[in-house]
């Protein structure tokens, strides 16, 4: 490879690894997102690795190996941990154990026939935490962050079960025990079936679900997740209270923490590899999703002896377990049509076991994928569960093709209303039937009640699909004339009386809605909640902002510029809103949405009369004692200022409450105005 071929490939993978890394570590963000599987990023590492070993000039270009979680979140304290949270390295082989057992010895000065002895460990897929107990009693719990810095989430932690608060003596002065907080397999299919029936998005497996369960504001929300938790770590203690790791888990477990399962203690590499085949085939039947087996030498000076390289110990591996994967049959391709009308082909297969999860549909994800691996109806297929449950193909096995099988087409008509099927600007297929698809209608009306929008509760995806197929709804106005169907409603199965008058007085409550919620509802594409509250934030009123949209529509340039001075709109924005509001059907849901629900005026708040913060960036942070901060901040909004969860040069003024951190220093060091809360008060005149 050319000379800049090579810095240019390294520099790629790099930066691919530490943005997956971040994904991995920071999942809420994007509960489904998933932008590589645990072994591609496996692979891509190794790479890297065998790279820098053939070209040692390129380390150090990036610093993408110390990057062991990511960057703490703002919106928690931060917890610095005394003894850092590393990684660990892998193994993939029984080859590469046999290395890191021979490596270990050596390194020990061990002749080649003296025992040595391990222990393995499960290795439970969710994330690291730190507990500290001072005499005896739960202090302060905190993620694993970048490894040196992570979030307090002590709050949390105390509503899991399996984390005792108070510990039985003898225990040391200052203990802290690490271990996996973690969902069950049970726990997360109930949890996304609860939420697919709120219309909620899903998570796309355990790790994801555990991650965003912990690193919630409201310990309320953490508690209502059936989190677990498996100790497996020291990290600061004021006095040693084991020889070995055998011992140490002893000591948990008379504590009363969980262990993980599949712990032996194993003499050579023989009885490792042993133990991992053993872990491999009950992998399945174990209640929790597992990647793979922690081995780690045993006694504890060995392990001081041994010490670290920079991100990882030596004295440890994992080994980590191929992804599930299982051969079955694509019985049919269907296609699904969403909100915007986009075409997702999905496989029906038939229905396999992988990793404990029956499953029967993969994504196909769009038609160039299926193209490129040639999927079609009748076809074996192998496919892999990463952790995973909507799983994907990975492969075709063509010898097991029938003989009559035809390459698939995408149909030329919408499956659901038989629309024609058109090509956007992004190439991907779309059905041009609008909410005349019930399809469209389904997911269009889904996003409609769902919490970001109009924030219906009680009418969840299913009820919102029940209702669609009773000819109860084909609009979203017609949520607001539900009542006529009241007595209907209440024979439905799984209803009743009390249930359809508390709809109903849900429904009613949201007549009278933000601004900025009624714009988002009406689905166009590119305006999601933001855009919403940046347009009632401009606009101020429905009839203002409806005006200067058809005047975008209809070309005229002072309404555009206007449009485009907006804070992050651009030609993509103005073009959809502009097709929106040409689009004589749009209009007409429009009228007779506003036949029913009066959206308020932005302008006519009292809070935002000569406002002192109007179009200013605010961002809190630390402790808010007037109110809590998610309301200072809607306050701010309230009075015209926008808000921000992190500071850049585009901040106007930080406010900072006590125990802020990391904010508080970016903002000094980049000048940022900064307001004690009372002097904030102060300024926005809410001194009362
Ligand atoms: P990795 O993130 O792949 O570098 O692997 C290190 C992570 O494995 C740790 O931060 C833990 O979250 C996790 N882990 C799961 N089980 C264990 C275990 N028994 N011992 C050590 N680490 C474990």
């Amino acid at each position: 490879m050319a000379h800049s071929d090579l810095s240019a490939r390294y520099a790629e993978l790099t930066a691919k690894l530490i943005s997956a890394s971040g994904i991995y570590h920071a999942p809420e963000a994007n509960p489904s997102g998933f932008i590589m599987t645990d072994e591609a990023y496996d692979a891509m590492r190794r790479e890297v690795l065998q790279m820098e070993r053939n070209h040692p000039h390129l380390v150090g270009t990036t610093d993408w190996k110390d990057e062991v979680g990511t960057t703490p979140s703002a919106a928690f304290q931060q917890v610095k941990h005394s003894v850092p949270m590393l990684s660990l390295d892998n193994a993939f082989s029984g080859e590469d154990l046999s290395d890191f057992v021979s490596r270990a010895k050596k390194e020990l000065g061990l002749p080649e026939g003296e025992v040595l002895e391990f222990i393995t460990e499960t290795k439970v897929d969710g994330l690291s935490n730190s507990l500290r107990y001072e005499q005896g009693r739960l202090v302060r719990a905190g993620t694993r962050g970048d490894g040196t810095i992570g979030e307090d989430v002590t709050a949390n932690v105390a509503t899991i079960n399996d984390i005792p608060q108070v510990l039985s003596a003898p225990f040391p002065d200052v203990l802290e025990i690490r271990g996996e907080v973690y969902m069950s397999k049970a726990s997360f299919l109930a949890l996304n079936q609860a939420r697919e029936i709120e219309g909620e998005k899903l998570f796309a497996n355990p790790r994801n679900a555990a991650a965003g369960s912990l690193r919630q504001l409201d310990p309320s929300v953490t508690a209502s997740r059936s989190l677990g938790f498996f100790a497996y770590a020291l990290g600061e203690t004021s006095e040693p209270i084991a020889e070995s790791q055998k011992a140490l888990l002893d000591r948990f477990a008379a504590w009363g923490f969980k262990t993980t399962p599949g712990t032996a203690v194993c003499r050579t590499v023989n009885e490792i590899i042993k133990q991992t085949e053993f872990i491999l085939e009950h992998r399945e039947s174990l209640p929790f999703d597992i990647d793979g087996l922690v081995v780690k030498v045993n006694r504890f000076p060995y392990q001081e002896e041994l010490g670290f390289v920079s991100r990882a110990p030596r004295w440890a591996t994992a080994f980590k377990f191929p992804a599930e994967q299982r051969q079955t049959v694509v019985r049919d391709i269907v296609v699904q049509v969403g909100r915007t009308g986009v075409l997702t082909p999905v496989a029906e297969l038939q229905p396999v076991t992988v990793g404990g999860v029956v499953v029967s549909r993969a994504t196909l994800h769009n038609i160039d994928h299926i193209k490129k691996l040639d999927i079609r109806i009748g076809d074996t297929v192998t496919i892999q569960r990463a952790g995973d449950v909507v799983p994907q193909i990975t492969e075709v096995h063509l010898q097991h093709r029938p003989e009559v099988s035809e390459a698939y087409v995408l149909p030329h008509n919408c499956p659901v209303c038989a629309s024609l099927v058109v090509r956007d600007d992004a190439a991907a297929a779309i059905c041009s039937g609008g909410i005349l698809c019930s399809s469209q209608l389904t997911e269009r009306l889904k996003h409609f009640v769902s919490r970001d929008v109009f924030d219906i509760e009680g009418m969840g995806g299913s009820r919102i699909e029940e209702l669609v197929g009773a000819g109860m709804l084909s609009h979203p106005a017609d949520i607001f004339k539900l009542h006529t169907f009241a007595g209907q409603l209440e024979t439905f199965n799984g209803w009743g009386k009390k249930s359809v008058a508390t709809l109903m007085v849900n429904i009613d409550q949201r007549r009278n809605v933000e601004l900025s919620r009624f714009i988002t509802s009406l689905g166009i594409r590119e305006v999601g909640r933001t855009m919403g509250r940046l347009f009632a934030n401009h606009y101020k009123t429905l009839a203002n902002w409806r005006s200067n949209m058809e005047k975008v529509a209809a070309g005229d340039e002072a309404a555009t510029q206007e449009l485009l001075s907006i804070d992050t709109v651009g030609p993509i924005i103005c073009r959809e809103v502009a097709a929106f509001f040409a689009d004589s059907s749009k209009l007409e849901m429009l009228d007779a949405l506003c036949q029913e629900v009066s959206p308020a005026e932005v302008a006519t708040s009292a809070k935002a009369e000569n406002s002192p913060i109007i179009g200013k960036t605010i961002v809190f942070t630390g402790t808010m004692t007037k109110m809590k901060r998610p309301d200072a901040e809607a306050d701010a909004r309230d009075r015209g200022a926008k808000t921000s969860g992190s500071v850049s040069k585009a901040t106007d003024i930080l406010v900072a409450g006590p125990g802020a951190g990391s904010k508080l220093a970016k903002a000094t060091s980049l000048g940022v105005k900064i307001l004690s809360e009372d002097e904030w008060w102060n300024m926005v005149g809410a001194t009362e």
